[in-house]
């Protein structure tokens, strides 16, 4: 770039960063995503490091956060609240570990990890146990007055009574931590607030953020705020000199802070922490965005001091962004297998995490109306791991006018029959049973790779065969005419082998697979599993009652209800009947592994929080083959939780119910005790 378009892009940069840094820290109503500032932030980070001469201090790059707003008092911070450096991998905090130990001059240095909690920085001074006075964070040297309304929260002591008696109560003390709000309390929150036709919060931050600076405190008090204690700033009197060990004091004085603080000494150590949490996250009932990592020792800390804003003895590993904001070009209707019509938001084409998403689910109507979208709004988009994207907030501060009303259409797009939305029902449903669309939907169903797994039979065919009357139901797959197909483009012979190869290996596919491919109402992978391993052979499941389903652990009655009418319509058993003349295998086959004695066969139970040894997915497959079964929610059915790090709700859940909660060890204990895992593991 010539020097001149340097200069100007850094202008532009700065403007714009400026405009977001006001709208985020003073409005707390972002137009942008975080991803997308941090990408105009660290391009100008990297244009300052190639042009060091167009650094002034008034650049983003050199500040934190925004000026306190004018509507406060302000107060000024006596060590300032910086911000925190990033690293995005494994090769980054690898390089920020080797500068510490550069800049530290020490052989063995030890680091904390602890959850980067998406919410507000808060400081909290407390004189001879009793809160004086609380601030925002602002600009890092002058925060906002905020007290008043710090001590509507309901988790802030407003005098220390310490949870563990004996502990010394330092005579000044600087807590510092984050307020956010709870996943599921900011559902409910927006609810509310969508319902007496308010504009909602586009996140828990902003939603945390926004009721912490209310002017009025009778607001605040009524918005579900916690705080999440990380720190000591300021302090008097005998305060530990390591990280660790100020978290433990704080935790003893009565503040929540996390659990899960883990003392690391490798930069593999501090990675594992790292993946951990990233893999927790979706599951946490509330949002991080990343992982904090700490030099442990404070003298050392105070010695590296800090760069213009970040401290250098501390870093965050910042998550893979999985919100990014788009325009919605258009929004169509699918029509699911079961005929129910489902918004899909058409994306000006936006890459998140790697790919690139053009699509976005909207739900159903509901969902459509409490998001109020228009066709042409600009939208904050989610894909979290194997989730379909879908839209979860949109920024009408980006409105001009231009945008369209949607309506959900009262005739199905495909076939023109009527599309009802039945009592109970969140979805309008096309009422035409044989509606090729469901056809469609459903032989895709089949053939994908949860279900009957057939390779090389794609939804392209799927809809090729429906289309050309080549298959009106599951069974003709297994009596496709092939003379018929041979005729069509692109068939040759090699194509048509290979297919007729896999269609006949899908004939193997264990009950399981079956169950979930005949696309029966609120039955995905996990429930046809649950079925199959009760029933074993299809024609105990063909002969079950409503009561036997109900009884399943996981199966709750509405979903026992659906599958009851689903074998009891005589033109399913036909059709299954049919199947089974074709040769499909109708069975799950034995269990290998489990030992029908064992401890944990034929129970059910829910994982839930952080494992340290384990993923999700492997204590899942461990469970399994011990013949437990897995279930997502707690009921009186559920024999055991097992409960990691940060348990949340299901944790309460199980308290309430009486469920026996299991720790990890001790899990891991009764899959020894099984031989499921070796005893020395
Ligand atoms: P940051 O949020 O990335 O990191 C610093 C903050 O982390 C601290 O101030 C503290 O509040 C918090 N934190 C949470 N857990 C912590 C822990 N255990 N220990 C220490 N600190 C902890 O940095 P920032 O300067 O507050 O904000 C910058 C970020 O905010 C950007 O990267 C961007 O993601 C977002 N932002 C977005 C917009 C927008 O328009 N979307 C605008 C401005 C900033």
């Amino acid at each position: 770039m010539a020097e001149v378009d340097v200069s100007a892009r850094v202008d532009e940069l700065r403007e714009l960063l400026h405009r977001y840094n006001y709208e985020y820290y003073v409005l707390d109503t972002p137009t942008v995503s975080d991803a997308e500032y941090d990408e105009l932030m660290n391009e100008l980070r990297q244009i300052e490091q190639d042009h060091p001469d167009l650094v002034t201090p008034e650049s983003p790059t050199q500040r934190v956060g925004a000026e306190p707003s004018t509507a406060f008092g302000t107060i000024r911070h006596e060590i300032p609240m910086l911000s925190l450096s990033n690293v995005y991998n494994y090769d980054e905090l690898t390089e920020w570990v080797a500068r510490v130990y550069r800049l530290a001059g020490s052989e063995q240095l030890e680091f904390v990890t602890e959850p980067k909690i998406d919410g507000s920085a808060v400081s909290i001074i407390y004189r001879d146990g009793r809160l004086e006075r609380g601030a925002t964070r602002g600009d890092g040297v002058t925060g906002e007055d905020v007290t008043s309304n710090i001590k509507t929260i309901r988790n802030v002591p407003l005098q220390i009574s310490p949870a563990v008696k004996g502990t010394t109560i330092p005579p000044v003390l600087e807590v510092r931590g984050e307020i956010y709000m709870r996943r599921s309390e900011f559902d409910q929150l927006n609810q509310h607030r969508s319902d007496a036709g308010e504009t909602l919060f586009a996140n828990p931050r902003n939603a945390a953020a926004g009721s912490l600076r209310q002017l009025d405190s009778k607001l605040t008090a009524e918005r579900p705020l916690r705080l999440y204690a990380y720190g000591v700033g300021l302090a008097e009197g005998d305060v530990p000199q390591y990280h660790s060990e100020q978290i433990a004091l704080l935790r003893d004085l009565g503040f929540a802070v996390t659990d899960n603080a883990k003392v690391c000494t490798t930069t593999d150590e501090i990675w594992e922490q790292c993946e951990s949490w990233l893999q927790a996250r979706i599951d946490l009932n509330y949002e991080i965005d990343g992982v904090v990592i700490k030099l442990n020792d404070i003298n050392l800390q105070n010695e590296l001091g800090a760069v213009s804003r970040e401290p250098r003895w501390a870093t965050a590993y910042k998550f893979p962004a999985i919100q990014k904001t788009t325009k919605i070009e258009n929004i169509e209707i699918n029509v699911g297998r079961t005929g129910s019509l489902n918004p899909v938001a058409i994306l000006e084409a936006v890459e998140i995490g790697g790919v690139t998403v053009r699509r976005a689910t909207l739900h159903n109507e509901d969902e459509i109306d409490r998001l109020g979208v228009m066709i042409g709004d600009t939208v904050v988009v989610e894909r979290a791991g194997d989730v379909i994207p879908k839209v979860v907030s949109v920024i009408t501060e980006k409105r001009d006018g231009s945008e369209r009303e949607f309506s959900m259409p009262d005739s199905c797009p495909v076939c023109g029959a009527q599309a009802v939305r039945l009592e109970g029902e969140v979805a309008r449903a096309c009422v035409n049973a044989s509606c090729p669309a469901r056809l469609r939907e459903q032989i895709r169903h089949f053939v994908s790779r949860g279900s009957m797994d057939i390779e090389g039979f794609g939804s392209k065919l799927a809809v090729l065969f429906v289309d050309l009357g080549l298959i009106q139901d599951f069974s003709d797959i297994y009596q496709l005419d092939w003379e018929k197909v041979s005729e069509l483009e692109g068939f040759g012979p090699k194509r048509i082998e290979n297919l007729q190869q896999s269609i006949e290996a899908s004939k193997e596919q264990p009950l399981s697979k079956l169950i979930n491919a005949l696309g029966i109402r609120h039955i995905g992978e996990r429930n046809a599993r649950s079925l199959a391993h009760h029933f074993r052979i299809m024609q105990r499941f063909l002969d079950a009652t409503r009561e036997d389903f109900e009884a399943i652990p996981g199966i709750g009655t509405v979903v026992a209800e659906a599958v009851f009418d689903f074998v009891q319509e005589p033109k399913n058993r036909d059709l299954i009947d049919r199947l089974e003349k074709m040769g499909l295998r109708m069975d799950e086959g034995t269990v290998e592994s489990a030992a029908a004695d064992g401890k944990l066969s034929g129970k059910t139970v829910v994982l839930t929080g952080r494992m340290e040894s384990l993923t999700r997915s492997e204590a899942q497959e461990l469970l399994e083959r011990a013949g437990a079964q897995v279930t997502s929610s707690v009921s009186r059915k559920t024999d055991y939780v097992a409960a990691g790090a940060d348990p949340g709700s299901k944790a309460d859940r199980a308290r309430e119910l009486d469920v026996s909660l299991l720790t990890e060890d001790d899990l891991l204990q009764m899959l020894r005790d099984d031989g499921i895992i070796d005893s020395d593991s």
